[in-house]
């Protein structure tokens, strides 16, 4: 199987910033249903930050790229999620140590360990329609492949319309927040679907 070194995360974070671009006004039109309108600026804001960081001082493992990059979600990003993704890529990065090289079956658990420590920080389990419903699913999918990884994401966030939201603001909508994706996990799938892209799967 093949490793991934320090290049290779570089380019996922800035395909994932480039998505970000791309989609931040149908993310913020998500959060406009059910939440305060602002997930796609919080993430470009976010993500310009990540960018910025990588660039001005490039990490020389896996593991410091997903730890710088959750440094600056966690200070930049005002929102909810920018500690929930701030912690998903720390602890992550943490998992991978200093080694300057993964295969995708550690980076898989690594994440998998970033899953855990969102769901420990938000308090929230898939079903309650968060990020986690397209996290956990593209975490286990990633372990199988790429490819796997995007698609469980992407069908766990589009999972996530008829539910009715139980953690973040678009819980205090109740009933009202079903019949729309949850903003969250569509960028989380964004997130996958960069993975597997940068990888070319
Ligand atoms: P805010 O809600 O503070 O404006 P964002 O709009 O940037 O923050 O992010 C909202 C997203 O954060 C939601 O769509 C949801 O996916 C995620 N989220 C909110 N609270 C939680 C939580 N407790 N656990 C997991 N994800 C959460
Ligand atoms: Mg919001
Ligand atoms: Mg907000």
């Amino acid at each position: 199987a093949g490793t991934y070194g320090t290049e290779f995360f570089v380019r996922w974070l800035e395909a994932v910033a480039e998505a970000v671009e791309r989609e931040a006004d149908r993310l913020t039109e998500l959060d406009a249903a059910i939440g305060d309108a602002d997930h796609g600026a919080n993430l470009r804001r976010g993500f310009t930050a990540v960018r910025k960081a990588l660039d001005e001082e490039p990490p020389t493992a896996p593991g410091a790229v997903l730890v710088a990059a959750g440094k600056q979600l966690i200070s930049t990003v005002g929102g909810a999620s920018g500690p929930l993704y701030g912690t998903l890529l720390r602890r992550a990065g943490k998992a991978l140590g200093d080694d300057p090289r993964v295969t995708r079956e550690r980076f898989a658990v690594a994440l998998g360990e970033g899953v855990e420590a969102v769901s420990r920080l938000g308090g929230a389990r898939p079903g309650d329609k968060t990020m986690l419903d397209a996290l956990v699913p593209g975490a286990e999918g990633l372990k199988v492949s790429f490819a796997e990884g995007r698609d469980r994401a992407g069908e766990g966030a589009l999972g996530t319309v008829p539910l009715r939201a139980r953690k973040g603001r678009a819980s205090y909508l109740g009933e009202r927040s079903a019949g729309h994706e949850d903003p969250g996990a569509a960028s989380s799938a964004l997130l996958f679907a960069a993975l597997a892209a940068t990888a070319g799967a």
